[in-house]
Order: C-alpha cells, then sequence, then structure tokens
C-alpha cells in the first residue's frame, strides 16, 4: 500500500472518532436512564411514573437517533453536470493561460445556467478540483474533496458535509438532541437531588444519575445555543457560510440576498407541508442547483408595488427599476427558468422583504 494512500485511511478512519465518542455516550445516557433509572432506581410502587418516562423517552431517543443517522447518511449533494464546461470549452479553457480569456469562456458557458453570484471580484465561480460552474450557495468542501450544493458546513460531529440534502435534517438532529437532553434532565433532576442529598442509598445507580444529570445539562446547554442559531439562520436564509461571507450578487455583496421573508424561508428548508416538518425526510425546496434571489423574477407591477411599500418610488410611475435583460452576464436563460414569463427585474431594498 502507497504511504499516501494508507495515511489518507488513517485520516478518514480517525474523521470517525468524534461520531464514535457521540454514539458513545448516547449509549451509555440510553443505559443509565432505561437500566439504572427507571429499572433500578424509580420504586416498584411507582409503575406509572416508570412507563410514562420509558414511553416519553423512547419517542424522543427514536427521533434523535433517526435524524441523526439520517444527518450523517445523506450523501452530499453536487452540481450537475450541466454545470460543468461542454468538451470545447473545456479543452480551450485548459489550453488558455490568460485568466481573463478563462473567464470569457465561463462566462459564455454560465450564461446558459441559472447563477447569479460571482467571486468578490466579479468573476464566474469555478471550481478547478471539480471544473464545474459553481452554482449559488455552493462550495467545494475539502474535507468531502467535492463541491456541495447549498453548503452550510463541514460537521465534525457527524463526519459529514451539512448542505442542501441535510440541512433539514441537520436542524431536526439538534432539535431532537434539545428535547432528548430536556427530557433526561426534567425526569431525573428529583432523583439526581435524592442521591445528592442521601435520600436514597449510595448504590451503584447513584453514579450514574448524577453522571446522567451533568451530562445531559452539559449538553443541553450547548446545543441549544447551536440550534438557537441555526434557526435564526433559517430564518435569514442564511449559509453559516453566507453568515460570514455575504453573496456578492451583480450588484455588490447582499447578505440577504435569498432572504424571501420569514415564511418562505422556512419553506424553503422545511417545505411547504407541516406535517412533514417534524420528520427527518426530505422535504426542503427546489434542486439546490438555483434559488429566487431578492434580484426577483417579478413582473414590473408586482416590483413596482414592493418598491413604493418601501418608499422607493412614486405611486405615480416613474420606475426606479432597473432593468438588467441585456447587459447583466447570467441573465438569459434565468428568466426562462424562474419567471414563467415574467420579466426579470432587479429590485434594490434595504429592509429585509
Ligand atoms: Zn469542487
Ligand atoms: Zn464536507
Amino acid at each position: 500500500m502507497a504511504p499516501s494512500h494508507a495515511l489518507r485511511c488513517c485520516k478518514r478512519a480517525l474523521n470517525w472518532v468524534p461520531v464514535l465518542f457521540i454514539n458513545l455516550v448516547v449509549a451509555w445516557s440510553y443505559y443509565a436512564y432505561v437500566v439504572e433509572l427507571c429499572v433500578y432506581t424509580i420504586p416498584k410502587t411507582n409503575n406509572a411514573e416508570r412507563i410514562s418516562y420509558l414511553v416519553i423517552f423512547h419517542i424522543f431517543f427514536a427521533m434523535f437517533i433517526w435524524s441523526y443517522w439520517k444527518t450523517i447518511w445523506s450523501k452530499p449533494a453536487s452540481p450537475s453536470t450541466a454545470f460543468a464546461l461542454p468538451r470545447a470549452e473545456k479543452e480551450l479553457y485548459e489550453k488558455e493561460q490568460r485568466a481573463e480569456v478563462q473567464q470569457e469562456i465561463l462566462k459564455k458557458v454560465a450564461r446558459n445556467l441559472p447563477v447569479y453570484t460571482c467571486t468578490a471580484g466579479g468573476a464566474i465561480r469555478y471550481c478547478n478540483f471539480c471544473q464545474v460552474i459553481k452554482p449559488d450557495r455552493c462550495h467545494h468542501c475539502s474535507s468531502c474533496e467535492k463541491c456541495v450544493l447549498k453548503m452550510d458546513h463541514h460537521c465534525p460531529w457527524v463526519n459529514n458535509c451539512v448542505g442542501f440534502s441535510n440541512y433539514k435534517f441537520f436542524i431536526l438532529f439538534l432539535a431532537y438532541a434539545t428535547l432528548y437532553c430536556a427530557v433526561i434532565c426534567a425526569t431525573v433532576v428529583q432523583y439526581f437531588v435524592k442521591f445528592w442529598t442521601k435520600l436514597l442509598p449510595d448504590t451503584h445507580a447513584k453514579f450514574h444519575i448524577l453522571f446522567l444529570f451533568f451530562v445531559a445539562a452539559l449538553f443541553f446547554i450547548s446545543i441549544v445555543s447551536l440550534y438557537s442559531y441555526h434557526m435564526w439562520l433559517v430564518g435569514k436564509n442564511r449559509t453559516t457560510i453566507e453568515a460570514f461571507r455575504a453573496p456578492v450578487f451583480a450588484n455588490g455583496p447582499d447578505k440577504n440576498g435569498f432572504s424571501l421573508g420569514i415564511k418562505r424561508n422556512i419553506a424553503d428548508v422545511f417545505g411547504e407541508e407541516a406535517k412533514y416538518w417534524i420528520f427527518p425526510v426530505f422535504s426542503s425546496q427546489g434542486d439546490g442547483h438555483s434559488f429566487v434571489t431578492r434580484l426577483v423574477h417579478i413582473d414590473p407591477e408586482q416590483a413596482n408595488s414592493v418598491l413604493q411599500q418601501n418608499g422607493k418610488i412614486p405611486v405615480a410611475g416613474e420606475t426606479n427599476l432597473s432593468m438588467v435583460a441585456d447587459d447583466e452576464p447570467h441573465t438569459e436563460g434565468k428568466s426562462k427558468e424562474k419567471t414563467d414569463g415574467g420579466q426579470m427585474v432587479a429590485v434594490t431594498m434595504d429592509s429585509e422583504p
């Protein structure tokens, strides 16, 4: 085996250590709760309490494991072949040494793609490693060694990229992990106090119950803050990457570029049908390749009323809208794709739509 290959295998195996750690903690917490608390500690006379604890615990345990499992094993979605350069352009691109001519080739191809964002310098975002034009919100992950659609971040605790294919599962994993810890804390606390104040005798269960409460409380505090942060991001339709570096559109960086109002932002990740929201089944909207932006495709009338509401233009008419149909590099085809015949209009808004 070549040394570099062995090193790679080693690194891959090491990447599973945090996942293994979480699994061991969860397995131990299951044993401590079910066996040490429900079997050994809760008095035989309190059968109703024991059964209700076991039922509630198992519901949250199952939802937590289900969403964790789906976050780990959902393959990160990569750009489709439509974003790769056609053979002729690819050959030209590879032969070409001058960056500006390479950009021209990319621009020509990107014209037929639903791409609205560019680099800070205004260039087409191209991944040399994967040899694709990066769709909006797509980033190359050096750990996964591929481009990941709507990449949020690479999470070591699930040893996977969190992105378009599993962002909903990740949010649910955080939600159910928080609830799992909350259920443990709320039900264990009275026995914790009894052991602590020596109202219950020192048995082998004591160590597990005391430790279970501490660990659950610690995890609860750290996960609830991460969960709140991600729910805030969902409300803003922003990925973690975009929260640190605003996506750049034709008219400059706009951290709210993909925000369409809180209701639509939530639907973007969780889907339109509320019945699927609490289950880790895929219900996010779109295909991860193109996103509706605040450079919205709406008909001019609608845009007028939005601008009037924002006090940007007088009701009587002179429009302030900048039509970006012909001179903007990525519009052709996009408007056909997303507008259903509507005209592409750039709407500059200061506040959240
Ligand atoms: Zn890539
Ligand atoms: Zn990754």
